[in-house]
């Protein structure tokens, strides 16, 4: 069987302080894997600097000088993790068989890419890194990062639990995730929605080797809110199962107050106000739902995702082997 060349997606923001620390660790995973014949020998570590404010993207090139196995391409300025991971990702697509992508940091445990290989060769075209435990994690972040999850499956978004983005993927389905035009990117949420067999790989989280973390809360919550609304519809869809459940009781205010009027329990002009207002909020709420669920239909229609992707064909002579 040929070898699988690797081209293995670093993005780096700012990250001078752990890049000496962990680059020879890429380096020595890579080639290990080369000796070991898992994957090819134009495999290669592919940085990504998003628009990094320090010496990141010096110390890249130096690394590119002193081994071949080192790449790297800068973006014009920041544009955060997800479209660093993409830029990468895209630029790799017509250079290698399958891509990793990982953060810089040391967090993802590195040997964890040889049993990606392994599910790669065993037929999977995408393996998502799942972090076995959280234990490394302080309990704030565990709570929040866990109960992110929960939040975002709730809202409709289909993600695997505790996968973030280190994840292999083939040629295949980078070609196809290239169809999907949307600007607003949340890839956990995007990849499921490409298709194709998948496979899990569990390994251990680790502390960061060095430097500060770039996802506190409050980039955190931006992260889910951008995944929600770039992938579900549903808020709106709780918009109107509100405004169902508002209009059917104002129906029945207007009842009530009706009844109230008819018994003599009333000052007059009551009963038409309170009717009046029960009416038209209740239209007004269920008006704002529906016109929500029109809107929802031409969100989605903008992005112009593929609305299939065919994976096999008896033509291909992949049938039944
Ligand atoms: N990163 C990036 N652009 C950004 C922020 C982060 O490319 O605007 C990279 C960063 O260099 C690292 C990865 O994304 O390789 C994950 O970031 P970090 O480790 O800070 O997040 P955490 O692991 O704490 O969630
Ligand atoms: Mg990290």
């Amino acid at each position: 069987m040929v070898l699988p060349e690797l081209f293995i997606i670093v993005p780096c923001y700012n990250e001078e302080k752990v890049l000496p620390v962990t680059a020879g660790m890429f380096l020595k995973k890579l080639t290990q894997m080369i000796a070991d014949g898992e994957v090819g020998e134009n495999s290669r570590i592919l940085f990504v600097n998003d628009g990094s404010k320090d010496g990141t993207w010096e110390y890249i090139c130096g690394l590119a000088k002193q081994d071949k196995h080192f790449m790297g391409i800068a973006q014009s300025r920041n544009r955060g993790h997800q479209n660093a991971v993409l830029a990468g990702l895209m630029y790799a697509k017509e250079r290698c068989d399958i891509t990793i992508s990982i953060d810089c940091d040391g967090q993802d445990d590195m040997d964890a890419m040889s049993e990606m290989v392994a599910a790669y060769r065993n037929g999977a075209e995408v393996v998502y890194g799942v972090r076995s435990s959280r234990e490394t994690d302080r309990f704030f972040k565990r709570f929040t990062a866990e109960n992110f999850y929960r939040l975002m499956n709730w809202m409709g978004v289909e993600i695997v639990f505790n996968h973030a983005d280190y994840r292999l993927l083939s040629s295949r389905v980078l070609n196809e995730l290239e169809k999907f035009q949307e600007v607003n990117i949340f890839l956990r949420g995007m990849i499921p929605l490409v298709g194709f067999p998948s496979a899990k790989v569990y390994y251990e989280r680790h502390e960061r080797l060095a430097g500060e973390s770039h996802y506190p809360l409050k980039k955190m919550l931006a992260l889910a809110a951008d995944g929600i609304t770039s992938l579900s519809v549903k808020p709106i869809r709780l918009i109107t199962g509100f405004g169902f459940f508002v209009a059917i009781l104002s129906f029945v205010g207007v009842v009530w107050s009706v009844v109230q009027a008819f018994l003599g329990k009333t000052v007059p002009g009551w009963s038409s106000t309170v009717s009046i207002l029960c009416f038209l909020s209740g239209i007004q709420l269920l008006s704002l739902g529906i016109i929500g669920e029109y809107i929802g239909k031409i969100y989605m229609e903008t992005k112009r995702r593929p609305r299939y992707i065919i994976s096999e064909t008896t033509e291909d002579g992949k049938q039944g082997d």
